[in-house]
């Protein structure tokens, strides 16, 4: 108790037009309760690393009052503003950034996440278009040098592990498709086809044997006798001479012209006329014709009506599998109790259960226990078919009663939402333990229920 007084004593708060600031100036600094009770926050002098690493905690967090909380900085030579801050300030007058702070903090009310998309993909757009949505402003692409794409996007960023920039275009696509969002084409990138970088060597190779050694000559044409050649075949000292007539070529358009280059290479002495184009990658070291490397559009992105319908009433009516809804566990233990005394040796049931680990449930509070809760419903929902039967225990328990499934397509099936559930909550988390444990038995008459569920 007096360590968490005394930790909180150290923090540093702003007040300015009736609302406060926390003032954070390193990583350790940062906690989400905190974070919670002020109106905004004020990033301090920070290495460029720290900041990523801080503004990813916070907008990684699924309660719209962290992820969309107003976030400025301390005045930087950072006029890209890369990170998406949404304003500086110099710590003396605050005036301005309470001002901003107001409008984004009303337009914060209006986001409905109550029905959170719950796959990873439209869970980052969701909260991408809330936050264009909250600031009132387009997502523009900023040229990044240590993006590996080049183009850096504020805030999305954030939400994603370091690297996944084509995910991130890929993210945005889906809004696009969806027409949740409008877009103005900027620019045309090109990535390796094995790590997905945009860091390209271009360069002209032999298209005999792929050498870069290569050199163009000019082809020098002689009209007096038609003879045409490389150039190397008509010097002779400083001076031009024909090798077929012996004629000396003076005068350029009047002796002579150069009609095209040519080219040899020093590796095979192979002469052709056209090179080919080849991208080296500075960071797998792939080689690739440049005709197969891939091409991703570069935009920027508006919210579209429906976007914003969206970020206002929530995504539950783009909820494919809305209609299927769970049981109640009394109900669910009594629908299994039934099918097991069905059950001869062995039927077309399969009993599934997910436990969740502790350490993830744990640290949320019993709102955020129920929310996490539903998400892991809906993901386990859109995974089952309607005549399935779905309950939960608490938020660590799951159970699934798959019916007309062979142990196979079961066990198929429990590694596919398996799979997701960890993603998701992996995503949010730095943890990577055993996070999700599904575990399957198929129906048959010596099961209990009460060991079951
Ligand atoms: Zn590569
Ligand atoms: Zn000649
Ligand atoms: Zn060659």
């Amino acid at each position: 108790m007096l360590q968490v007084l005394k930790h909180n004593q150290a923090k540093q708060y702003i007040e300015s037009q009736g609302l406060k600031f926390l003032v954070l100036s390193s990583v350790a600094e940062y906690e989400a309760a905190l974070l919670k009770e002020v109106d905004a926050v004020i990033l301090g002098d920070m290495e460029q690393r720290d900041t990523a690493q801080l503004l990813k905690e916070v907008r990684r967090s699924r309660d719209k009052q962290l992820y969309l909380k107003p976030i400025f900085s301390v005045m930087k030579n950072d006029p890209s503003n890369s990170e998406g801050f949404d304003g500086f300030t110099d710590l003396i007058s605050n005036k301005g950034i309470a001002e901003k702070a107001r409008k984004i903090l009303a337009k914060i009310d209006e986001v409905n996440s109550k029905v959170v998309p719950h796959d990873f993909e439209r869970q980052t757009l969701f909260k991408q278009m809330a936050f264009m949505y909250t600031r009132d402003q387009l997502l523009g692409p900023i040229t990044d040098r240590y993006s590996k794409i080049g183009y850096a996007f504020p805030f999305i960023e954030s939400l994603l592990t370091d690297g996944a920039s084509l995910t991130l275009i890929n993210i945005l696509k889906l809004g696009l498709d969806q027409g949740l969002m409008t877009t103005k084409l900027v620019d045309k990138i090109h990535t390796c086809n094995e790590c997905q970088g945009n860091y390209l060597n271009f360069r002209e190779v032999c298209p005999k044997c792929s050498s870069v050694d290569i050199v163009a000559k000019d082809l020098v044409h002689h009209f007096k006798c038609a003879h045409v050649d490389v150039i190397d075949k008509f010097q002779n000292g400083d001076e031009l001479t024909c090798p077929k007539c012996d004629s000396k070529l003076r005068h350029i358009g009047i002796d002579y012209d150069k009609p095209s280059t040519m080219y040899s290479c020093n590796d095979c002495h192979h002469q052709f006329q056209d090179s080919d184009m080849q991208a080296f990658c500075i960071d797998c070291g792939k080689e690739e014709d440049t005709a197969n490397l891939l091409e991703s559009e570069i935009n920027t992105y508006a919210l579209s009506e429906r976007g914003e319908h969206l970020v206002i009433n929530g995504w539950e009516n783009e909820q494919d599998n809305q209609h299927i809804e769970h049981l109640s566990l009394e109900l669910f233990r009594i629908m299994l109790g039934l099918e097991i005394q069905r059950s001869k040796a062995s039927s077309r049931s399969v009993f599934v259960k997910f436990d969740i680990h502790q350490s993830v449930v744990s640290p949320l509070g019993k709102e955020g226990r129920e929310q996490f809760q539903r998400e892991i419903l809906g993901i386990v929902k859109s995974y089952v078919a309607a005549t399935d039967l779905l309950s939960t225990k608490n938020a660590q328990e799951y159970f699934i009663l798959l019916n007309d499934n062979t142990l196979e397509e079961a066990q198929e099936k429990c590694q596919i939402i398996e799979h997701n559930l960890t993603k998701l909550i992996a995503d949010n988390l730095t943890t990577k333990e055993d996070l999700v444990l599904g575990s399957l038995q198929q129906v048959t008459s010596d099961l209990k229920v009460e060991h079951l569920t």
